[in-house]
């Protein structure tokens, strides 16, 4: 974007999440270049209305029914806030006339509608809801080509690839390897897990996310999502996507090359970074919502090889990945229902990975050729996860 250029204006669907609230800082610091125009949530309408009227935002979207009517009848909005609800309102705000990009930063599948609809509408998306691409990766891409859109990844693996692939070939990419911190449970001792609480998952060492995402980074589904993410956004093999521990949370990928090379993107666990990189696409600008590495101080960087007896979710995502087809959206529908459980204190840890592997090895798996068959696995395979005995 030259310095002369109007401002790219922004859809936030997420606003009230950890990656939402990360995104206004950039907003705020970036106001000569990035405009908000809509905001989404699932209910938080006191914190939307903040938001709202900090950013004079005219358009919001509430999923929740009674949520958006609470909304409607606080007199909390700016006069003439447009206020709309339900799957049909985040659809509406996703294909928005005056937006230019929709970041998608919704927990869990919700925001798959918006997102195609976003496409369609020729927006373009940047995508940090990793579990869209993990349900019906075959199907944004296929919109994201039709329209020609530019996908950009949030995440800030993707986003560290997507840096390191700039005026490179994929053709030319042997592999990546995504880093992973380890979460909560990297040194705890094995036999200790089955008694792990929420409170101690939700010790992440390095991130500060929403609960889910930190409960999948303390049992490396998230990881396993995000090699699926990856294989999905920068068309590779299954065989072609690993990941390798890396306490620091520094460097984000490696890209390896087939002549050996490897390239990588350093910068601090902050998601302001990548969130800033792919708002800002393809220019670049200083960062002023955290601080860069310190080169002044001595610091080390070390990997080791994933374990995947500590961590099941990562071989069972990884099993998935291989099996191709729905195979993916089963593991995701049944992570999430795990997940779900375990947060609302209704099923150990340990629960995670075995309602997983049973829900992998119950429904049936099949190559989709629709998007309505994708859903309909992921229904089922909800609904298998819900009824196993945790
Ligand atoms: P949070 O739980 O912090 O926030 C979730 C956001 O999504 C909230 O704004 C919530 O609204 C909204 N939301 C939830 N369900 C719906 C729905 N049905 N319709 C509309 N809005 C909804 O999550 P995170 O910000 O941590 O994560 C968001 C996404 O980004 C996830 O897919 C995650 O995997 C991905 N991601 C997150 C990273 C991070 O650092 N946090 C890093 C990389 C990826 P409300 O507040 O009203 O409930
Ligand atoms: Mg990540």
């Amino acid at each position: 974007m030259a310095e002369s250029s109007p401002k790219r204006r922004v859809v936030l669907l997420g606003a009230t999440g950890s990656i939402g609230e990360s995104t206004l800082r950039v907003v705020a610091a970036h106001a000569d270049r990035l405009e908000l125009v809509g905001l989404a949530a699932q209910s938080n309408h006191a914190r939307l209305a903040e938001i709202a009227r900090q950013f004079n935002v005219r358009h919001v979207a509430i999923h929740d029914a009674a949520a958006c009517a609470a909304a409607r009848s606080s007199g909390a909005f700016p006069a003439g806030t447009q206020i709309s609800g339900g799957l049909d309102g985040l659809t509406e705000l996703a294909t928005l006339p005056e937006a230019d990009i929709v970041l998608v930063a919704v927990v869990g599948t919700a925001g798959l509608a918006p997102a195609l609809a976003a496409l369609a509408a020729k927006k373009d998306l940047a995508l940090a809801s990793k579990e869209l691409l993990v349900l019906a990766g075959k199907f944004v891409m296929a919109a994201a080509r039709a329209s020609g859109s530019r996908l950009l990844p949030v995440d800030s693996e993707h986003n560290a690839v997507f840096q390191c692939l700039e005026g490179h070939r994929t053709s030319d990419v042997r592999r990546i390897v995504l880093t992973a911190s380890g979460g909560a449970f990297r040194d705890w001792p094995l036999e200790k897990l089955a008694h792990a609480t929420v409170a101690d998952a939700l010790k992440h060492p390095n991130w500060a996310m929403g609960p889910k995402i930190t409960v999948d980074s303390a049992t490396l589904a998230n990881k396993g999502l995000e090699l699926i993410e990856a294989q999905w956004l920068f068309g590779l093999r299954a065989g072609q996507c690993d990941a390798v521990l890396h306490t620091q949370s520094i460097v984000h990928c490696l890209v390896e090359f087939t002549d050996g090379s490897l390239l990588t993107q350093l910068c601090p666990p902050s998601m302001t970074f990548p969130i800033q990189h792919a708002l800002l696409h393809p220019a670049r600008a200083p960062q002023p919502t955290a601080a860069a590495l310190d080169l002044g101080q001595a610091f080390a960087l070390d990997f080791r090889p994933v374990d995947e007896l500590r961590y099941p979710c990562l071989r069972l995502a990884k099993e998935s990945m291989r099996a191709g087809g729905t195979a993916p959206a089963v593991f995701n529908a049944a992570n999430e229902v795990a997940v779900a459980a375990f947060l609302a204190g209704r099923a150990p840890f340990l629960a995670i990975p075995r309602t997983i592997e049973h829900t992998l090895a119950t429904v049936k798996l099949t190559d989709p050729s629709t998007l309505d068959q994708v859903l309909a696995v992921d229904a089922e395979a909800r609904r298998v996860a819900q009824h196993f005995p945790a």
